[in-house]
């Protein structure tokens, strides 16, 4: 499906509607769905092998889920409508339900529901409070509900964690997870929020933890709509960054302006915004999973997906998060060549949200950010740059996470236009191109993507050293080339 919208605004008619294109546009439906989420009442059932999250239906003040919806992700589950009754086949077995009524036949056995079954669009609805019991015919194991924040766990579904506060200098409270976690991440004044929707994270003893620490005085754990979140509260800003592969979380007090340690005169200074604080993004902003705050980076790269998350499936073999790192482990080492300092928001084969991306950037201030993606389709190199919705300019005190880029489109193109000149000196196909693109929106510096394609539609060259080590010098020859303009940030 064509994502790019074709309003005939002004700022997109210089750009040609793009194809369709490969996971950007996974990505970007990933968003819209992700956008529609937080107003929704959800359910979340977390089992040893998987979580999900389903929309709740609210009846007559009583709340109803889906119950093939539940038990599809856990088994063979199917159902049809069979006169006035509902059939439900789990595992080879029959449950009967029937629309108006609260007896049902489960697993060959009677069962009342707490309020009576409901059928709407060929969907058959059970209260949400009837889940423990109902599961457990199913299932036959041990089912947890906390009912009040719509969070089920099956079996022993559980990661616990621990927090403790080092009095180092500057202290760090360090949170250990008994498996890894991803949560998204978010700082308003005086607080760090880390949700976590696909964790079964269960509460700590006391939902209040209290440290003996004036910079990281207290943290509360909170159950809300199929989500756990910890806040940690702080009078400075607070970073988190993620180490033991996902299982610690440090979060530590922002270095002040005035703690900045000055780049070695051997690497290209980056002028440091003199005396004016780097624009603050709120709400939902900026936090860092950027250890090292004494080296000022010039560019960070970033291989787009990683880990769990694959990217497209470029062919049988071939696996778009492996292309992007092997991509960008040569643009790294192209632009060091050059002195342009790189940061590399992942090394190895990591899982990370594109909360986590954006964040990590904007605590490193670099002077750009480049992200890069792979495509089978089509041939050549498309560049991107965000596409922000009308009247995003508008200033404030505060930039929303959603727009913070709209401050540094004019640098993104500058340095967009000067890439795909580069890339058109090496002969390389080329097209620029606005996307409502995620992260790039999110982004407080120059931000562009890169998406390659083979050349001349061969595939197997999109792997070949060759053709990787062309794009990456264009790229590179492209961004030194406004280096300048780059450096003087606004
Ligand atoms: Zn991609």
């Amino acid at each position: 499906m064509p994502w790019s919208s074709r309003r005939s605004s002004s700022r997109q008619t210089k750009h040609a509607a793009p194809a369709v294109i490969s996971c950007l546009a996974v990505l970007f439906a990933f968003v819209l769905a992700v956008s529609g989420f937080a107003d929704e009442k959800r359910l979340t059932v977390y089992s040893g092998a998987t979580s999900y999250s389903l929309s709740v239906r609210e009846k007559n003040g009583i709340d109803y889920v889906g119950l093939l919806e539940i038990l599809q992700p856990l088994g063979a589950a199917s159902a049809r409508t069979d006169g006035r009754t509902w059939r439900l086949n789990y595992n080879g077995s029959d449950s009967e339900f029937t629309p108006g009524q609260t007896r049902a036949r489960v697993q060959g056995q009677t069962f009342d529901l707490p309020a009576m079954f409901l059928m709407e669009n060929g969907r058959g609805l059970v209260p949400a409070s009837s889940l423990p019991s109902l599961l457990q015919r199913f299932l036959r194991v041990p089912i947890n509900f906390h009912e009040a924040s719509r969070r089920l766990f099956i079996g022993n579904a559980a990661i616990h964690f621990t927090a403790q506060v080092n009095k180092t200098n500057p202290p760090t409270l360090v949170m250990n997870f008994t498996s890894p976690v991803n949560p998204m991440i978010a700082t308003e004044p005086g607080k760090l929020r880390m949700v976590f929707t696909r964790e079964p994270l269960v509460p700590p003893g006391s939902q209040t933890l209290t440290f003996d620490s004036p910079a990281i005085p207290s943290a509360t754990f909170q159950e809300n709509n199929g989500a756990a979140e910890i806040a940690v509260s702080g009078p400075v800003p607070l970073f988190a960054s993620f180490s033991n592969e996902g299982r610690t979380i440090t979060i530590t007090p922002a270095p002040q302006a005035t703690a900045h340690v000055p780049a070695p005169a051997a690497q290209p200074a980056v002028p440091a915004p003199a005396g004016s604080p780097a624009p603050q993004v709120s709400p939902g902003a900026v936090t860092a999973a950027v250890a090292s705050t004494a080296v000022q980076y010039f560019v960070v790269v970033d291989a787009s997906h990683g880990g769990d998350e694959r990217g497209a499936a470029l062919s049988d073999q071939l696996a778009e998060k492996d292309v992007t790192l092997a991509f960008a482990l040569r643009l790294r080492q192209q632009l060091q060549a050059r002195g342009l300092t790189t940061l590399m928001l992942r090394e190895g084969d990591t899982t990370m949200s594109l909360d986590q991306r954006a964040n990590m950037t904007n605590a490193a201030q670099p002077a750009i950010y480049v992200c890069l993606h792979a495509a089978s389709q089509g041939s050549g190199v498309r560049l991107y740059t965000a596409l922000l919705p009308a009247g995003a300019e508008g200033r404030g005190p505060f930039l929303d996470w959603n727009t913070a880029q709209s401050g540094f489109h004019a640098a993104s193109q500058t340095a967009e236009t000067s890439v795909a000149a580069e890339l058109g000196k090496r002969q390389i196909a080329v097209r620029s191109l606005l996307a409502p693109l995620r992260p790039l929106n999110n982004i407080t510096t120059a931000a562009m993507a890169i998406e390659v394609a083979p050349p001349a539609g061969k595939l197997a060259e999109l792997n070949s050293p060759t053709y990787q080590q062309l794009v990456a010098e264009s790229v590179t020859a492209g961004i030194e080339a406004v280096r300048d303009q780059l450096g003087a940030k606004p």
